[in-house]
């Protein structure tokens, strides 16, 4: 058996959803005439309570010509010190947009709304510079999943309003944050002036994500997008994945965070120091090997050699991530596989 936990983005079509692709009412998407295209843009606009969408090929250019939209060149935008925007895009804010970031850190990426609110410098005048957006991401990836209390980012808002700052959400996992809390779509929309979603992770489209906002920003961003050389034609194939993804997968995603929860549970059971299940909200376990005598990237390589593909994301943190393709099955062999390599280094201790 092989089980990919690498990442919710190593999931394949299903044969349902090829199918519904390869019927998808189709047209030019650049002249706005991709009936699927429009449709799925009205639909996750309204889903979320904002007015219109742009559909994307990935997530970082919805992110991008989000923040684009919000941030002048020499401006600057906040966000968490390991949050996808700062540091899995390439420095793309700063190399197209001219965009300067200030992070802060959390601890498992967790928003507490005053902290960030007091780093915050609009208006700095001709000596600093001045903050103009703040961007949270939820479920916060490399935070392990985790998902932002309402609360905060209600807080975050109130605050960021009074100043004059606007609120990007990189939600390329809202979708599971939404499933983890019961919290609607729109409650979270109505927190944020541009948004990004993607349908290529938990939701298992092959491409695909979309940027939120009002019409006016949209109708911009689309050019840039084009001017970014992502204006593209037939694309009804794509997003129609999308509305598959929507229809079937969303409820699915249940299933991925009992999953994860039954991993950190059998992993917390054998090393206690390696996860705090409690802690696990969704798809994603973070695993902290800093107490084992196993490097991650050494954990990674024994699992792999029996099957199991897990990312060593730094050191001594590790990352598991079910999805679509992972079954009770493969949670359990890799459950096996897993622990017994945890049990064979605590032994040789
Ligand atoms: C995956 C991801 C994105 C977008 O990634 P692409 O690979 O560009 O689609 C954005 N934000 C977060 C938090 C992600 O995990």
């Amino acid at each position: 058996m092989r089980v990919d936990l690498r990442s919710d983005t190593v999931t394949t079509p299903s044969p349902a959803m090829r199918e519904v692709m390869a019927h998808a009412p189709v047209g030019d998407d650049v002249y706005g005439e991709d009936a699927t295209v429009n449709t799925l843009e009205e639909r996750v606009a309204a889903l979320f309570g904002k007015e219109a969408a742009l559909f994307t090929p990935s997530g970082s250019l919805a992110n991008q010509l989000a923040i684009r939209m919000l941030v002048s060149a020499g401006e600057e935008l906040l966000a968490e010190t390991n949050s996808h925007i700062v540091r899995a895009e390439l420095g793309a804010a700063a190399v197209f947009s001219g965009i300067t970031t200030r992070t802060w850190q959390a601890k498992r990426g967790l928003l507490n709304a005053q902290e960030v609110l007091d780093l915050a410098r609009p208006n700095s005048g001709p000596y600093l510079v001045s903050t103009t957006a703040i961007a949270v991401e939820n479920t916060h990836n490399f935070g392990g999943g985790t998902v932002q209390p309402i609360d905060q980012i209600a807080a975050l808002h109130k605050g960021a309003q009074e100043m004059g700052i606007a609120l990007h959400l990189d939600g390329a996992r809202i979708w599971n944050a939404h499933i983890a809390t019961g919290v609607a779509f729109a409650d979270y929309g109505q927190y944020f002036e541009t948004l990004s979603l993607c349908l290529s992770k938990g939701l298992g489209a092959p491409v695909g994500s979309l940027m939120l906002s009002t019409k006016e920003k949209v109708a911009k961003a689309r050019v840039w997008r084009k001017r970014y050389g992502a204006g593209m034609r037939q694309i009804g194939i794509l997003a129609a994945a999308g509305h598959y993804a929507l229809d079937t997968n969303l409820a699915l995603l249940q299933h991925d965070h009992r999953r994860a929860k039954f991993l950190a549970n059998r992993c917390h059971a054998i090393a206690p120091s390696i996860v705090d299940p409690t802690t696990v909200d969704t798809n994603i376990v973070s695993l902290d090997l800093s107490q084992l005598p196993l490097t991650a990237a050494e954990f990674a390589q024994i699992v792999k050699t029996e099957g199991v593909l897990i990312s060593a994301l730094g050191p001594n943190f590790a990352r598991l991530v079910t999805h679509l393709d992972i079954d009770d099955a493969a949670m359990e062999f890799a459950a096996d596989v897993l622990t017994q390599t945890l049990q064979r280094a605590l032994v040789a201790q």
